[in-house]
């Protein structure tokens, strides 16, 4: 397959550098809310080069961390020892101290959700997905390192930092040159007696006397890791210094994957990273989709429609990764008629006999090989399913090819197929809600209506009560 690599800023062949394994590192997601439909498009990109590797015959080992601890407020991570945040910004502990429940329980909630939402998107499990509070010993052991080779020094406050120039190739990926990045630069931070040079970045924060949770002892003191390095510290370990694929939000590209690549690259003495990919992002309704903005679409909102979460999938591929998407509520509605459609199809194509049409699944093949043209790929299943040349039988076969990748169950019942029975779980998560409803407890009636529809039950609230339709 050929994929845009941000570094050498070109789409190039991707090649396994282990024979026959694809080896995928994704940055995974900060767990102090649920992922956004912007995340989920970013890990979207990841589940479609896994599948389309898997599809031309590769075994493909993916890590995806979970990031839950280090990732500060400021959407740069930790850049530097003073940047005008406190050691309490966090943002797992942010949220915790508003949700008043510490800091891990609230990691393990929002990872759990993070879960839930990956499977109803139909994108396939990770290998593993280490956390970074797990993984303090190979992030000390990684600076430890890093102080060794004279890429890392303890600064004044018993912090540690990484010496920015000492790595003379920073900025290859995003083109941000280290005498171009001035103090006071939005990334870099102001000027800090800590630091030897201004663009030096933290690897270990000290913590204060306040800062009570989500902290660790090292050589150096009691602290915390900086985000850059989790991810340099997991990739390492679990995929060792020979990564075909690093993917991300293009939002990471500077400083963290520029930051990453200089950690991992020093400790190692070789170019870890093979290919950097990164996604555009998502706007929604045509504004920047962020939680800062109060502009959010999250996968449980459109399972609260009745709509199939796969729509959202669907939406997200009728545009290529590499262009900025802007997401409305008109276009998941209609892909998700569109799913519908497609389902009824195939149910009645399924009777019949049929093969592969050869031709049309080149095209598709080829489609999605070059540049992951997901687009495209979507144009030529219309075509397909309109093409009165071709037999419904091969129809269903073709289009069931194209599914691997697609990810879009589209052997599954169409909605108006579809039965609910009702099973005695059903009826206890249905009698508790009512109970919730009457006692105003939104939430809880928020929670047993997404377990509802784990279980394939939709459920609409109407003057009748509780109303039940087959997701
Ligand atoms: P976070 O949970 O904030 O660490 O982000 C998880 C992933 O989502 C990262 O790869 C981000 O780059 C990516 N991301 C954040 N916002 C968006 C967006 N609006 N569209 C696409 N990807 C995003
Ligand atoms: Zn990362």
């Amino acid at each position: 397959m050929k994929l845009y690599d941000t570094k050498r800023r070109k789409i190039v062949e991707i090649i396994a550098q282990t024979p026959g394994v694809l080896k995928i590192y994704a940055c995974g997601p900060t767990v102090y809310r649920d992922a956004h439909v912007g995340n989920m498009r970013t890990f979207l990109l990841t589940d479609l080069i896994k599948r389309l590797a898997q599809y031309q015959g590769l075994k493909v080992e993916l890590i995806q961390n979970i990031t839950d601890v280090g990732h500060m407020a400021d959407d740069a991570g930790l850049g530097g020892v003073d940047e005008g945040q406190a050691d309490t910004e966090d943002r797992i502990l942010v949220q915790a101290g508003k949700e008043s429940i510490d800091a891990l329980t609230i990691a393990r909630k929002y990872e759990e959700s993070f879960h839930k939402d990956l499977a109803l998107l139909n994108i396939q499990p990770a290998t593993q997905y280490p956390r970074a509070s797990e993984s303090i010993e190979l992030m000390i052991e990684l600076i430890a390192k890093l102080i060794a080779k004279n890429h890392a020094y303890v600064s004044q406050d018993g912090s540690v930092l990484f010496d920015a120039k000492s790595f003379p190739t920073y900025g290859q990926i995003s083109g941000n040159k280290l005498d171009e990045l001035k103090p006071g630069y939005r990334f870099v931070g102001k000027e800090d007696s800590n630091k030897k040079f201004h663009a030096d970045w933290a690897l270990w924060k000290k913590s204060s006397e306040s800062r009570t949770q989500l902290t660790w002892q090292t050589p150096w003191g009691v602290g915390y890791p900086g985000w850059h390095i989790e991810c340099s510290a997991m990739s390492l370990k679990f995929l060792g210094n020979k990564i075909d694929i690093h993917t991300g939000g293009i939002d990471l590209r500077f400083p963290h994957h520029e930051d990453e690549r200089a950690q991992s690259n020093a400790a190692s003495e070789t170019e870890v990273v093979n290919h950097w990919i990164h996604g555009e992002h998502l706007l929604f309704e045509g504004r920047k989709m962020s939680k800062s903005s109060g502009n959010v679409l999250l996968v449980s909102d459109v399972v609260q429609k009745n709509l199939d979460p796969l729509a959202i999938r669907l939406s997200l591929m009728e545009h290529r990764y590499r262009s900025q998407m802007d997401l409305t509520w008109n276009s998941i509605n209609a892909s998700h008629k569109t799913l519908n459609r497609l389902r009824e199809k195939m149910q009645i194509w399924s009777n019949k006999e049929g093969k592969i049409d050869e031709n049309y699944l080149k095209q598709f093949e080829s489609a999605l090989d070059e540049d992951l043209d997901t687009n495209k790929g979507l144009q030529i299943l219309r075509t397909l399913e309109k093409d009165e040349s071709v037999s419904e039988g091969n129809k269903y076969q073709t289009i069931l090819k194209f599914d691997e990748i697609l990810g879009l169950n589209l052997t599954a019942t169409p909605e108006n197929k579809k039965e609910i029975t009702l099973t005695k779980e059903i009826e206890t998560l249905l009698a508790q809600r009512v109970i919730a409803r009457n006692e105003k407890n939104w939430q809880k009636s928020d929670e047993i209506r997404d377990q509802l529809a784990q279980l394939g039950v939709g459920v609409k609230d109407s003057n009748n009560g509780q109303e039940v339709t087959p997701l």
